[in-house]
């Protein structure tokens, strides 16, 4: 069998490479670098994809998340509730604010966080939900924002990835209050280096973003508030306009690939992610859920699959994340999935012959 890289991102560049020497060069010979005419043009091109009226270009998405808590005046003393199960920086960003993150488990079928677990989180100090959409499927948003309303709580978006993912045929970008994207390489859009972006329809929030990427609100040669320096360059911009022009199309791959996927491992012991009807899944990661998991890895391994898990730890089994949890809290379903979660290689430019393959193995595993 023939080897199955887990990401080749060499063969998505291969398709743009003329567009991208062309586009690069120009922004070379121009000498502009910094909030130029490629990040204004990046910030009008993606707020009209995602349907919102503002998008503000920042230089990760652990910035866009740090930057919109920030702009909702989130603190000391202050908590935001967020998924027990998700890439590091969805936490590590409420106490970087100096917040506690206060963890909800997740549901029992999927990565995202579990609705009907975060009433019982919410205390006089909760100031927002930071919502994950895992894996580039969207969380269950009609049962959190019922929550959110309730207890008058803003919805800060975690979608570093899920761009293009849909939620009852709406974008992700403008259904909570604010909407976080990365654009780091081995996101569904990625950039040749770091990159983030924050969505918002709150004019508020959008000044606020504004004025903090840019060390803070200036009036004459005055500061008001004091922001930090986290702008996506010029140069991360023209490539990224290049590349959202095709992503609608690898959306699509992505999708294929996933069904053929399902078609291939129909009926094997091993939980697959599902194509929910009400949702757009982009697949950022295709991530199945099965027993003897490492042993697993260990096999796609030896016969040179990738395969990555993601993750193996949640967040309140972190150390430095112990001192927020108490020992009467419990997530019976982020454990499961830190011991079971195994993410397949998935690319749009990813072949049928290397889905097969992959999924050849995973059945020979399990007949063993
Ligand atoms: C990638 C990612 C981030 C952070 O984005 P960076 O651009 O790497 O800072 C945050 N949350 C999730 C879920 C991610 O996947």
């Amino acid at each position: 069998m023939a080897a199955v890289p887990f990401l080749d991102l060499k063969r998505q560049y291969e398709a743009i490479r003329s567009e991208v020497a062309t586009r690069l060069l120009l922004t070379a010979q121009s000498q502009r670098y910094i909030l130029g005419p490629e990040v204004d043009g990046f910030e009008k091109e993606t707020a009209a994809y995602l349907a919102v009226k503002y998008a503000v270009a920042v230089a990760s998405g652990t910035d866009a998340l740090i930057l919109s808590l920030k702009a909702l005046g989130i603190g000391k003393g202050d908590e935001v509730i967020t998924s027990d199960f998700s890439f590091f920086s969805s936490a590590a960003v409420i106490p970087w604010v100096g917040a506690k993150p206060v963890f909800a488990d997740i549901e029992p079928d999927g990565f995202n966080i579990d609705p009907s677990k975060i009433e019982e989180k919410i205390t006089k100090k909760t100031k927002a939900i930071l919502v994950v959409h895992l894996f580039g499927e969207p969380a269950e948003m009609e049962a959190i924002k019922k929550v959110a309303k309730k207890h008058r709580l803003p919805i800060v978006e975690d979608a570093c990835q899920a761009i293009g993912s849909e939620y009852q045929g709406e974008k992700i970008g403008g259904i909570g209050d604010v909407t976080c994207f990365s654009f780091y390489p081995t996101k569904v859009l990625g950039c040749f280096g770091d990159g983030g972006l924050v969505a918002t329809n709150s004019n508020a929030i959008y000044n606020a973003v504004q004025d903090l990427r840019v060390h803070g609100a200036k009036k004459n040669d005055d500061r008001k508030t004091i922001g930090t320096n986290s702008r996506l360059d010029e140069i991360q911009a023209a490539v990224l306009r290049i590349k959202l022009k095709y992503l609608e199309t690898w959306i699509a791959a992505r999708r294929n690939c996933a069904a053929e996927y399902r078609k291939l491992l129909a009926g094997i012991p091993v939980q697959l992610p599902e194509d929910k009807k009400h949702l757009r899944h982009t697949y950022n990661s295709f991530v199945i859920k099965g027993e003897k998991r490492d042993q697993l890895l260990d096999f796609l391994r030896q016969k040179e699959i990738g395969a990555a898990v993601y993750y193996s730890r949640p967040f309140h089994q972190f150390s430095c994340f112990k001192k927020f949890v108490s020992k009467k809290e419990i997530f019976p379903n982020s454990v499961t999935a830190a011991k079971t979660a195994l993410a397949l290689p998935i690319f749009p430019e990813l072949t049928g012959q290397e889905i097969e393959t992959v999924a050849a193995a995973i059945k020979e595993f399990l007949r063993s």
